[in-house]
């Protein structure tokens, strides 16, 4: 469920009509609903009720201030994956008990920094990083919490570009190597192991994966008990999928998934943490666009609109849908017409839907992706020097801009000439 209803014919972002936006700060634009946000934050956090328990949202997926400050606010942990998202979750004011550094390729830097600012827990996902870590908290004169990542070896049956718990992935260590692993943590200065870290892939539509991860976890905590390590914490990634299309997917929902941790984990006295980074914030987001152009082609035509593949590269990246509504209503009973729908960048690849049954449509008109709140913004550069978009955050009849779009001028100046030209 979100908060982008028609009202009075018209694409509102929960109290805000989506036009009103568009004129303000222009287009393209990325909005993002706080209601939305609350509500998927708290469906996680009460699927663990009677569990201790942290979310830790995966700022990977979107990673403005003022989205990780309103999901802070909430209680959230955060994961981070490199020093700069660190930074910002420090930035955002979460305390560093709350912050989970994940991650294949941490560096003894970003180690550093997270052992002097605070840090929760490493997520080792190899022995040499083990080894660094241990090496950097023995500097500084203090121990670094860590889980291991290990790696199941189940199919996550998802996209082969975000599936990660396959052992021809890169993440983690194979699990039948877990108890050698864990043996030689336990015997490294610096070095406090406090439990197990899984994540076995994105976008995942069925619990069967997790149900067969969940079970492999629960047998190496069992394992690692008996070989004397004090497993006290759960850490079982994120993952969970959203609806892309609104008539035929139905992923399981975060109760279902709740449930399914308790009932395989829920015995074993641990502390649970989990990281959902696109259910909390993919279908809290819209990019809203203007059609430029309608360009007839020989045997189709073309929606070519002002967001490109630099805006939101998941349709380029990963094949993904994201559904496209006008942000006026089309009247009921409308006939629709095909569109290869396009942005202006200078690749074919810059191609958001091909053939999509749409009311007629033409320049000047705003149309709204969904879906698009996570590893949109994120992910967006300034190919052919497009301006990163604005973020803009709605709270109920308020709107505020969240990140601007430079100026070309601003884009420019970050470039220096050296001095022989
Ligand atoms: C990407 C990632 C997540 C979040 O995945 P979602 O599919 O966005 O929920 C969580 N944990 C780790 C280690 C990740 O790499």
């Amino acid at each position: 469920m979100d908060h982008f209803l028609y009202k009075n014919g018209i694409l509102h972002a929960e109290d805000v009509p989506l036009p009103e936006i568009a004129a303000a700060v222009g287009t393209p634009f990325y909005v993002y609903s706080t209601a939305t946000l609350t509500r998927h934050f708290r469906l996680f956090d009460e699927a663990l009720e009677g569990m201790p328990h942290l979310v830790c949202y995966a700022m990977k997926a979107a990673s403005n201030q003022a989205i990780l400050k309103t999901l802070a606010e909430l209680g959230a942990g955060m994961d981070v994956v490199s020093g700069g998202e660190y930074a910002r979750a420090v930035a955002a004011g979460v305390p560093g008990d709350r912050i989970v550094f994940s991650g294949v390729g941490k560096t003894r830097e970003e180690m550093r920094a997270a052992l002097t600012g605070g840090i929760r827990q490493f997520n080792v996902e190899s022995e040499p990083e083990m080894r660094a870590l241990s090496e950097v908290a023995v500097s500084l004169g203090v121990k670094a919490p860590i889980t291991i990542r290990v790696n199941p070896d189940v199919d996550a049956e998802t996209h082969a570009k975000i599936a990660t718990g396959k052992s021809e992935n890169k993440f983690g260590i194979p699990i039948s190597r877990a108890r050698a692993v864990y043996a030689e943590a336990a015997a490294l200065p610096g070095i406090d192991v406090v439990g197990i870290d899984v994540h076995i892939g994105s976008q995942l539509t069925k619990l069967a994966p997790y149900r067969n991860a969940f079970l492999k976890v629960a047998e190496l905590t069992d394992a690692l008990r008996a070989d004397g390590h004090d497993i006290r914490r759960l850490d079982l990634g994120g993952g969970l999928g959203i609806p892309y299309t609104r008539d035929n997917e139905a992923p399981p929902l975060p109760i279902e998934y709740g449930n399914l941790i308790k009932e395989i984990l829920g015995d074993k006295g641990c502390e649970i943490e989990i990281e959902p980074g696109r259910l909390v914030v993919g279908n809290a987001g819209l990019l809203v666009s203007e059609v430029i152009y309608v360009k007839e082609g020989e045997d189709r035509r073309f929606l070519i609109l002002d967001a490109a593949m630099n805006d939101l590269i998941r349709p380029a990246m990963y094949d993904a849908h994201h559904d496209i509504e006008p942000v006026v209503e089309p009247a009921p009973g409308t006939e629709r017409i095909a569109y290869d729908i396009v942005g202006p960048v200078c690749e074919s690849g810059d191609t958001f839907a091909k053939g999509r049954h749409m009311t007629p449509l033409s320049d000047g008109d705003l149309v709204a992706f969904r879906s698009a709140g996570a590893y949109g913004a994120v992910m967006s550069s300034e190919y052919n020097s497009r301006p990163l978009i604005p973020e803009v955050l709605v709270k109920g009849d308020q709107f505020a801009v969240i990140r601007e779009r430079p100026s070309f001028d601003e884009m420019i100046k970050r470039d220096t000439i050296p001095q022989w030209l």
